[in-house]
């Protein structure tokens, strides 16, 4: 009849049985993995776009990517843009309890880009909502596109959340003995590292 409070003494920390908890724990690795496939793809349209506007030389308005090719819409619509932009904010932020020691301080340079990178995707959605441009331009522009042009920038967000991550997930897959005495998640290859 004992509770399993009782069963399990020592069960895991405040929380860790919830979804956000869970996420945070034993799904962590999966979660994170998944994560990095969506962002990678992201990232990869973003290559093959300058790619095509640099190497084969296609006009920008021309230039899609790959999904692009097959479904134009998806490059010019704001909506999307904006949505995956907070998907990645969201996934960034709901993923950042897993990360402890020096893997979070990067995971958290990623999540403040990404949050920038958002609000510029924020303002773009405005926009078109609102049906008015800033900066008496003919399309919808966001700050930073003042100085440097679209295409260029978005690959350079996408590059600039995309470094700290993988620099978080190296730390957090070999983490210190101290780093990793404190994970909850099956993450780390050696999990009890005999050095360093
Ligand atoms: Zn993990």
């Amino acid at each position: 009849m004992a509770s399993t409070a009782f069963t399990h003494p020592q069960a895991q920390p405040q929380g860790a049985r919830s979804f956000f908890g869970k996420l945070n724990g034993p799904w962590h690795k999966r979660a994170l993995q998944t994560f990095t496939i969506i962002v990678l793809a992201h990232w990869a349209e973003h290559l093959v776009l300058a790619y095509q506007v640099y190497v084969l030389k296609w006009p920008v308005h021309e230039a899609r990517g790959v999904l692009g090719q097959a479904f134009p819409w998806l490059v010019h619509s704001e909506v999307l843009h904006y949505s995956y932009a907070l998907i990645m904010l969201v996934g960034i932020w709901t993923l950042l309890p897993g990360f402890v020691g020096r893997s979070r301080a990067w995971w958290i340079a990623a999540l403040v880009i990404q949050f920038w990178h958002h609000i510029e995707h924020a303002l773009l959605q405005g926009q078109v909502i609102a049906g008015r441009t800033l900066f008496g331009s003919p399309i919808p522009t966001s700050i930073v596109q003042l100085w440097f042009p679209r295409l260029e920038l978005h690959l350079f967000y996408n590059t600039v959340v995309f470094i700290p991550m993988m620099v978080a997930m190296y730390y957090h897959v070999f983490p210190s003995a101290p780093d990793a005495a404190r994970m909850r998640c099956s993450c780390a290859l050696h999990p009890h590292p005999a050095t360093n």
